[in-house]
Parts: C-alpha cells; sequence; structure tokens
C-alpha cells in the first residue's frame, strides 16, 4: 500500500494519441511502402524520356542510312572473293566453291537419270575476270554502265565472285546459253521443280528491279558460309 501511494505521487503524463482518419492512413501507409518503388518508376521513365529525345533522332538516321545504303551499284550488291583454297576444279574451266561441289553434282546426276542434260556454262569468276567482261562488252555493245549493268555486274559485285554461282544451260538447246528463251527448256523447269532441294535458288527473277531475268543463274544456299554471304541479299 505505501509503495502504491508513492506511485500515485508522480504524475505520469498519458503519450498523446492523435486519431487519424482511418481510410486516410492506410492510403499514407500504401505511399510510404511504394514511395521507392514508384520513385524508381518514375526515375526509369524519366531516363527514357530523356534518352529517347537525344538518341531517337540519330536512330532514325541510322535506319534511314542504311535503308537508302546497301552499298549497291547499280542494282548489284558487293562480294568479296572467295580464297583461292576454297576452289576446286569440277570440269575444264569450271572452278566453284568446295561446299557447293557434291551439292551440284549430284543435281547433274539426278537430272540426268530423269532424262534433262544440264550443262555448267560458269562458275567462279575472278574480279579481274568480271573486270575484262563488264567493260569490254561495255565497249563491244557500246552500252553505258547503267544499260550494262542489267545483264551482268560490275566487278567486285558479282555472285560469281564467291563460288557459290553457277549459270547452268541445256545440253540439248545450247542455243539458249545465257538467254530469257532458256526458261522454255526440260533443264529450266527440272531446276525450278528440284534444285532446292539441292540448295540452289534462282538469283535474278522476274520481280528484280534492277538487274534482268537470268533464268540460267542459280546461287548455293547450303552452307553457313554461303548463307552469310548471301544473308543481305535475301532480307
Ligand atoms: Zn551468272
Amino acid at each position: 500500500m505505501e509503495q502504491n501511494k508513492d506511485l500515485n505521487q508522480y504524475d505520469i503524463p498519458f503519450a498523446k494519441r492523435i486519431y487519424v482518419n482511418k481510410s486516410n492512413s492506410s492510403l499514407l501507409k500504401k505511399l510510404l511502402i511504394f514511395s521507392p518503388f514508384l520513385f524508381l518508376l518514375f526515375s526509369i521513365f524519366a531516363l527514357r524520356l530523356v534518352r529517347n529525345v537525344e538518341i531517337g533522332p540519330l536512330i532514325n538516321l541510322n535506319f534511314k542510312a542504311e535503308r537508302n545504303q546497301d552499298h549497291r551499284i547499280l542494282g548489284h550488291l558487293p562480294y568479296n572473293e572467295i580464297h583461292k583454297e576454297k576452289l576446286v576444279l569440277i570440269e575444264p574451266n569450271i572452278e566453284v566453291h568446295i561446299d557447293m561441289r557434291d551439292s551440284l553434282l549430284n543435281m547433274r546426276e539426278e537430272a540426268k537419270n530423269e532424262g534433262v542434260y544440264l550443262v555448267f556454262l560458269s562458275g567462279y569468276r575472278s574480279i579481274n575476270l568480271q573486270n575484262d567482261i563488264f567493260y569490254s562488252l561495255k565497249s563491244i555493245r557500246n552500252q553505258e554502265a547503267a544499260e550494262r549493268a542489267r545483264v551482268s555486274a560490275p566487278p567486285g559485285y558479282s555472285e560469281h565472285s564467291t563460288g557459290f554461282a553457277i549459270d547452268i544451260g541445256d545440253a540439248t538447246q545450247r542455243k539458249t546459253d545465257f538467254e530469257v528463251e532458256f526458261e522454255n527448256t526440260d533443264a529450266f523447269r527440272w531446276l525450278k521443280k528440284n534444285a532446292a532441294k539441292f540448295h540452289f535458288k534462282l538469283s535474278f527473277n522476274k520481280n528484280n528491279k534492277y538487274i534482268d531475268y537470268e533464268p540460267w543463274h542459280w546461287r548455293y544456299e547450303g552452307s553457313i558460309e554461303a548463307l552469310k554471304v548471301f544473308e543481305i541479299s535475301n532480307r
């Protein structure tokens, strides 16, 4: 009793409590909990906004440059010359990339078994040879570069320099060699039906706006190296 009396002598103040409106306080709590996230979100948004403003026009410019300049000349894409050690002779005067030799020979064999006789007209051509072809034919035929480029690639711009291109004729109709009339031969009909099985594809079809239709000119896309070489062309 004595002790209680003593205690009552002290004036212990109650903690002062302020009751905040219940719904307001829960909103405040939520805001407090989420404020770091909100701040983070806001920062990211602000950063992106700033970056887009700075980089946006640059990206647009680059994109336009890429679209307008895939480095074509008169409609032809540039191609590097194949390394000599990758070239193989498949018959006199016809060299091709080693990757496509088997496929090409198998294709000719299968056609033969079906009574169709393919003849190889031109395989690998060096940039020097392409140089001679382009400039000499241009002057012989009295053609301007753009006219000549419709039927022959400028040096450094021929698929033939890669070793992955082959010009094919019909052995029974040699008059159609390098002529659009080749498309009326058995050889061409057979190729259209079967070439894809051997990973060959017509390079210049009728829809090409720069280069004339070449039913005799096929390219090989059956190896990673070949696919890389023709990546831009296939885009
Ligand atoms: Zn060709």
